[in-house]
């Protein structure tokens, strides 16, 4: 059997092991230190917009504590981008608050504003606005800021930017994961770039990240004694792990030509084929291709494609099952047009790792072009 080909696996620089190493040198073994301090500065440069960003445990962590920075809690409704994976949605029930599903459009996978639009109506008609909405950037690809903030602000509603996936990503010009009133990035292991687990939170004052650090660090009050006036976590980033983020974020323009690269190597080799359709840019987006996705005929062809394609040790995924689809949220409210079941039925991600090689990105799309007569 060839070697296995995967998703998308971490990719290491080679300029992690020294700030490793300076953390094990000065004995910074702790959720703080100059690599956490360092990693967060470096973040804030690369995103600017007077962006603050507090360094987390992980991406969960990060939305956890932005819904709690939007004042969201018990009894409340949050809308949530239904096509995502399940950490957009989970913090919401956390907070002992409801998830309201939304379907998406065509353009991007992402949130649809004209069901956005409808479902606000609908909530604030049946007794209740919603506190927030997740908008999330769907595989590196910007959902529509402009007209979903554009109906957010027209009901004053703050949006959480879920910018898991797209660190890297523009959206006229300007990086995703400074859009929200909060933003969340991801370092999973799986991401554009890792610290083999972590995440980030994203602010747009200095009060608000503060505020985020208190509560990640056990929300302990400025006195002496372990003084405790709020309920508190354990969300912060480990300055070790913290140090393999600050090699990755040297080398994260990289990685997004390489991931870029490959989807329009993906594109160009399957040309021909007709069944098989991809999707493009909207004028003024600029994707990360943290994932090559592309939408195959149906349900039955996707399926047999996939399995297939393991046989030749090659590693694909069907896009997300949207959250109104999970049995765990099968009595939230929805608000749906089939876009999200659709994409869901069609949709294959393919190798899509920074680290793929030549011989390998030939020996999926070879694979395919075999699957298809191509
Ligand atoms: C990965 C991911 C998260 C969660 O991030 P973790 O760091 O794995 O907790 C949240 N939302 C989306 C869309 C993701 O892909």
């Amino acid at each position: 059997m060839e070697s296995k080909i995967w998703l998308s696996s971490p990719h290491m620089s080679g300029k992690e092991q020294s700030y490793i190493n300076n953390a094990f040198e000065t004995n910074w073994i702790a959720p703080l230190g100059p690599n956490v301090n360092g990693f967060e500065a470096d973040i804030q440069d690369y995103l600017k917009e007077d962006s603050h960003v507090a360094a987390l445990s992980s991406g969960t962590a990060a939305i956890h504590l932005g819904l709690i920075l939007l004042d969201v809690g018990h009894g409340d409704e949050v809308i949530c981008q239904s096509k995502t994976f399940s950490a957009s949605a989970n913090p919401i029930v956390y907070q002992g608050a409801t998830p309201i599903f939304v379907d998406s459009e065509r353009d991007t996978w992402n949130i649809c504003p004209e069901q956005l639009e409808i479902a606000i109506k609908d909530r604030i008609q049946k007794g209740k606005k919603p506190k927030a909405i997740v908008a999330v950037h769907l595989y590196g690809m910007p959902y529509k800021v402009s007209e979903i903030h554009k109906v957010a602000k027209r009901y004053d509603i703050p949006v959480l930017e879920d910018s898991a996936e797209a660190l890297g990503s523009t959206y006229n010009n300007i990086k995703c994961g400074t859009f929200g009133d909060i933003s969340v990035l991801s370092f999973n292991g799986n991401k554009i770039i890792t610290t083999s687990g972590g995440g980030a939170i994203v602010t747009k004052n200095i009060k608000l990240k503060e505020k985020a650090v208190f509560l990640a660090t056990q929300a302990r009050d400025k006195a002496v004694e372990y003084l405790h006036s709020s309920i508190g976590f354990n969300y912060r980033l480990s300055n070790v792990l913290a140090g393999i983020g600050r090699g990755q974020m040297e080398v994260l323009d990289d990685r997004v030509a390489a991931r870029r690269q490959n989807y329009q190597h993906y594109k160009d080799s399957f040309q021909g084929i007709e069944e098989l359709q991809f999707v493009d840019e909207p004028h003024g987006s600029f994707s990360n291709r943290w994932l090559s996705c592309l939408l195959t005929p149906s349900k039955a062809i996707r399926e047999e494609l996939r399995l297939e394609l393991n046989t030749y040790n090659i590693e694909t995924r069907p896009l997300w099952k949207p959250m109104h689809q999970q049995p765990i949220f099968k009595d939230a409210p929805r608000y749906l047009n089939g876009v999200s079941d659709d994409l869901f039925e069609k949709g294959l991600c393919l190798p899509s790792g920074s680290n793929l090689t030549e011989n390998e990105i030939n020996r999926v799309t070879s694979a395919i072009k075999t699957y298809f007569r191509a």
